[in-house]
């Protein structure tokens, strides 16, 4: 049970070396076959646990494989194909800081976009193109509305600490990020959430076959 077992593409399998992990830690383990067959997935992480490669290992492999997907590389608006939704700026950054890691050399680009901060150089990134989008939703939510953000492309959802997402007040501006999803084929769209509690405000719409649509009950 090592990572050189799982075949996440040579260029991640490499990063995942230079990283110095050698085996998955348990929601690893658990949760990164579940996202590779791809399913939807719900898990319960604490800080810590190795969560932050558990989504993005799967999301990193399944872009690196899907690079032929025909979108606007460059342009005004960016068409990222994954958004991983985050509560906090610091969590955030983290986020960003590991997948630029596990992404170097796979031709898959990483931006961060957080509030509390000018918004012009997260403008700047984003108009180079990117492949996984990291964001806090107020400030994804103002990309958005100035269409600066398309979520058209979207084929992975990861929500990070969704309990304190909640906490925090951010349910409305995560359902107008939901719902900003064209809904694709079935299948075509992954959400993988990731919760240290599972309150029950936070639930499925839909269990096997699901069309991968979020419903966050409150
Ligand atoms: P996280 O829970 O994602 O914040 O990860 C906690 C820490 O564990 C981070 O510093 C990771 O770099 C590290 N880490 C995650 N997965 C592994 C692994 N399989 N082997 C060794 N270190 C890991």
């Amino acid at each position: 049970n090592t990572f050189a077992e799982i075949d996440l593409g040579e260029a991640l399998n490499h990063n995942i070396q230079r990283c110095k992990y050698v085996k998955p830690t348990p929601v690893q383990r658990y949760a990164i076959p579940i996202s590779l067959s791809g399913r939807d997935l719900m898990a319960c992480a604490q800080t810590g646990s190795g969560k932050t490669a558990a989504f993005c290992f799967p999301i990193i492999s399944g872009i690196m494989r899907e690079q032929y997907v025909q979108r606007p590389r460059v342009a005004r608006t960016a068409f990222p194909l994954a958004l991983i939704l985050s509560p906090t700026r610091e969590l955030s950054c983290q986020i960003h800081d590991e997948a630029k890691k596990f992404s170097y050399q796979t031709g898959v680009k990483v931006v961060v976009a957080y509030g509390g901060a000018p918004i012009t150089q997260q403008l700047r990134e984003l108009e180079r193109g990117v492949d996984i989008l990291v964001a806090t939703p107020g400030r994804l939510v103002d990309l958005l509305e100035r269409a600066r953000v398309s979520l058209q492309m979207i084929r992975y959802l990861a929500l990070d600490e969704a309990d304190r997402m909640l906490d925090m007040g951010f349910e409305p501006q995560i359902r107008k990020i939901v719902e900003q999803m064209d809904m694709p084929p079935p299948g075509m769209r992954q959400t993988l959430l990731f919760s240290a509690t599972f309150p029950k405000e936070i639930q499925w719409a839909g269990e096997e076959g699901n069309d991968g649509k979020l419903l966050i009950k409150v």
